[in-house]
């Protein structure tokens, strides 16, 4: 079995605690417990570890010492880029996703600066962002994260009304904004989530084309909830998968609940059936969903590996301690 983590250099290595041999001791205990894929977010937030002229200053260089000692270990690094908050646009003001609100509703505040894929300045920003990454640094792949619409418990009742997504809408429906008619309709919703889709595939698609010119492979934070969240923020991976833009798909299985977890499993399983895209299912050590024990989350790889489940990615390194390293450490000398 492939393992993969999903990893937040800027805190799993402080500045001061990130020199080469902290860097090694940090690593290395992922290596020792079976790890050989590094996913870490590196383009995002108040802190990125990667700098150069389109991001700016980076708050200290990480990426790249993490990146040398990682392949020393013996580690693929593979950084991760993407809509919503991971990589900013092209612009502090613009470009970002609006829902449809009533006057005075409160809406969650991460849905006001949701990176919009309707705006090509924002994919054309990504897409720059990526090649200088991939360019400058010994990358072995690229990971999207949150590339799609803003979370479906938002989008749903508030679509985009952003001056490109009401732009787009004029084609279609005959008018910029939906009104209440409107979301209920049926046909509506199939457009306005093509639409979305047509946007979030572009810059997939772009990225694609990048890795390929490399010869690098592509992959995928999946939403776990494929028809309730993946479909309708724009971001079809079975469908991606099929068309052999993906080489791995993460998906974000990762869930306290046994059975949930089990579900996800089997339900991503299927619609990768027929693909070239591998699964490397999502677990949870610690997420926004929940924490599990070292020993249940074990028994999720357990059962990943009585199934044939290719991978698995664990969310994510920085919840990992000694006894999940021990724990996993065994789980993987006798895994398939
Ligand atoms: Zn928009």
């Amino acid at each position: 079995m492939e393992l993969a983590v999903w990893g937040h250099p800027a805190t799993e290595l402080p500045a001061g605690k990130d020199s080469a041999a902290d860097i090694e001791t940090w690593l290395g205990k992922l290596r020792d417990a079976g790890v050989s894929i590094y996913i870490p977010f590196v383009t995002g937030g108040a802190r990125p570890v990667f700098g150069g002229e389109l991001l700016g200053e980076a708050e200290r260089d990480l990426f790249g010492p993490v990146i040398e000692v990682a392949h020393s270990l013996g580690i693929e690094v593979h950084p991760i880029i993407g809509l919503g908050r991971v990589t900013p646009g092209f612009s502090e003001t613009e470009g970002f996703y609006v829902p449809l609100a009533s006057p005075g509703e409160d809406l969650p505040s991460w849905s006001a600066r949701w990176v919009d894929p309707a705006w090509e300045e924002n994919v054309a920003t990504i897409c720059a962002v990526s090649r200088q990454l991939l360019d400058d640094y010994d990358c072995d792949g690229l990971h999207m994260d949150a590339v799609r619409y803003a979370n479906s418990v938002v989008l749903n009742e508030h679509p985009c009304v952003c001056e490109r997504c009401r732009e787009a809408r004029k084609e279609w429906l005959g008018k910029e904004v939906p009104d209440e008619e409107d979301l209920a309709n049926p046909g509506v919703t199939a457009l306005e989530i093509q639409m979305r889709e047509d946007f979030v595939r572009g810059l997939a698609e772009e990225l694609r084309e990048i890795c390929d010119e490399r010869e690098l492979p592509l992959s995928l934070a999946g939403r776990a909830r494929y028809l309730k969240d993946a479909v309708p923020e724009g971001q079809n991976w079975a469908q991606w998968s099929a068309d052999g833009l993906l080489d791995f798909v993460c998906s974000m299985s990762y869930n306290p609940c046994f059975d949930r977890f089990q579900r996800f499993v089997e339900q991503h399983t299927r619609i990768l059936e027929g693909s070239d895209t591998r699964l490397y299912a999502g677990v949870g050590r610690k997420s926004s969903l929940g924490t599990l024990s070292p020993e249940d989350m074990i028994r999720q790889f357990e059962y990943l590996d009585e199934v044939g489940v290719e991978g698995a990615c664990i969310f994510s390194a920085r919840a990992l301690e000694d006894e999940d390293f021990r724990l996993l450490a065994g789980f993987m000398a006798q895994a398939g």
